[in-house]
């Protein structure tokens, strides 16, 4: 923190919403751009964070019968073409492969070799239901081969022009869960406990509260029947899509041949299902968690839960000390937290102390202990919480162990509950029109670029009235949500008067 400023973030979330989120993730060495524009490098913390997020969901696939598998990054352009609302959707994004070898020119520069033009063009995958499709067509023969579960762990590229680290890069990692089954009733099911699973997720491990719902005809995924998703609220009260899942009817099936023999042996088609979670995550963790002094991470997804930072003040007393880090280090590792070691670093590094606190502190590490010579010689630690800042206390080592898993386990819970306050105060239910257009224009907020929330209003179903908003002011509907939510027992649409078909959540969006 450099002095006479208050925060280790500039500018704050108030002062410029947008460039704090990019500050808050470079401030806490998540990731960096990369020579390839839109494409960005994750680096260990911002990569720790992932593969935390990807081993507990794993957890959560498998534990509901999914298997994971591996499929082509290439898929046949002809494959693509097969559905047609699909192809509509991501044609416009799509990085093509028409070469298979490159050249030198007779200037010296390498060129795609004209004699190694592919017959047929491969896409980069931007989603994998057309090639999982084609490779399902052959693996489902009868009802017995049904369900079929599978899931991939992959990278997708989606060519995009305006690109935001974490939320919408050109190439990013997600899973994506493809699956087949015998009815529309069991395809409908499994679209739907995926779609829990998601929330269970996003709640229990990151903190964050959603809305689950079902997206309108307008928002739906190219090809599905139905695409459901979870919404979370941002800290600038716009919405996060943090989960999909889709239940794509029969479409995928007729496009890619999925068939089998039913119990009474006539040739039926397949019902299928796809849904998924990508790196957006972490994105999304930024926005509901960090403060103006940088990241803050739930502890069940932490790269680390603790850091101690020895403090040498002398020669003399240094070995003194880090026996002692050592020791500390040694009985926090042989404690669990959830069913797994607690996770200690150390940092050793040669630095300023002050210095090594703050890049802790915006690195969101939830708990930071300090040990220096006056610690070993009583046998306490000084502990300070990222949650709650300015506060440090001596803990004597014997409480330590059982004081931090506790400290952790508050975070976790303090963290949701923060955030589900912040979502309550900012979501409510809108009745007029006119409140409806004061409420989503930046103009009446005190810091323009943080206005609205989540706007529970009737709709008539008229996606007439979705474009409107959309165009007058980039609010789409979010979701139609499952749950009853409170929209004050209105029965006319909030845009046009007519009559209440949905209760619908409005929002802007990422
Ligand atoms: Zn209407």
């Amino acid at each position: 923190m450099a002095k006479g400023t208050s925060n280790a973030i500039s500018p704050t979330r108030n002062e410029d919403y947008a460039e704090w989120y990019q500050q808050v993730i470079k401030a806490a060495d998540l990731a960096e751009n990369s020579p390839v524009r839109g494409c960005m490098v994750i680096k260990p913390w911002g990569y720790a964070l992932w593969e935390n997020i990807q081993r507990e969901l794993d957890v959560l696939f498998k534990a509901t019968g999914h298997k994971n598998a591996y499929f082509p990054l290439f898929i046949p352009k002809s494959f693509l073409e097969k559905e047609a609302e699909h192809v509509e959707g991501f044609a416009k994004e799509c990085a093509v492969v028409t070469h298979h070898r490159l050249v030198q020119s007779a200037d010296g520069t390498l060129i795609p070799d004209p004699e190694a033009l592919l017959d047929e063009p491969l896409i980069v995958r931007p989603t994998s239901e057309t090639i999982i499709g084609a490779t399902f067509a052959k693996w489902v023969q009868s009802y017995r081969d049904l369900p079929l579960l599978i899931n991939q762990w992959a990278n997708v590229v989606r060519w995009e022009l305006r690109t935001r680290m974490f939320l919408r890069t050109t190439e990013f990692l997600w899973q994506e869960g493809h699956t087949a089954h015998e009815t529309a009733e069991e395809a409908q099911e499994e679209t739907r406990r995926m779609l829990d699973v998601y929330a269970h997720f996003a709640e229990h491990f990151m903190a964050m509260p959603v809305v689950r719902g079902m997206k309108s005809a307008a928002e739906r995924f190219p090809g599905a029947v139905d695409t459901y998703s979870i919404e979370a609220m941002m800290q600038d009260r716009k919405a996060l899509q943090a989960g999909t899942s889709h239940f794509l009817g029969q479409n995928f099936a007729h496009a890619s041949g999925i068939k089998f023999q039913s119990r009474e042996g006539t040739e039926e088609f397949a019902w299928t299902t796809s849904w998924g979670m990508s790196t957006r995550m972490i994105g999304g963790l930024i926005m509901t968690h960090s403060d103006d002094d940088g990241l803050i991470v739930p502890p069940r997804v932490a790269p680390a839960h603790v850091v101690i930072l020895p403090i040498i003040r002398s020669e003399e007393t240094r070995g003194q000390v880090l026996e002692y880090v050592n020791q500390v280090a040694a009985e926090l590792r042989s404690r669990s937290y959830e069913g797994r070691p607690v996770l200690v670093e150390v940092d050793n590094r040669d630095t300023r102390g002050g210095n090594k606190q703050w890049e802790w502190i915006k690195k969101g590490v939830p708990v930071r202990l300090e040990i220096g010579p006056r610690d070993a010689e009583r046998g306490t630690v000084s502990f300070a919480r990222r949650d709650r800042s300015g506060e440090k206390m001596d803990v004597p080592r014997a409480e330590l162990p059982d004081r931090l898993v506790a400290v952790l386990g508050e975070m976790q819970e303090g963290l949701f509950e923060r955030a589900k306050s912040f979502r309550a105060e900012h979501m409510r239910p809108i009745g007029s029109r006119e409140e409806f257009f004061a409420f989503f224009t930046p103009k009446n907020a005190e810091k323009p670029e943080i206005h609205g929330g989540f706007a529970v209003s009737p709709w008539c179903g008229d996606s007439k009235c979705e474009a409107e908003i959309k165009e007058a002011l980039k609010v789409t509907i979010r979701c139609l949500p499952l749950e009853p939510m409170d929209d004050g027992g209105l029965t006319r649409c909030v845009l046009c008067g007519g009559e209440k078909k949905e209760t619908a959540v409005f929002a802007k969006s990422y």
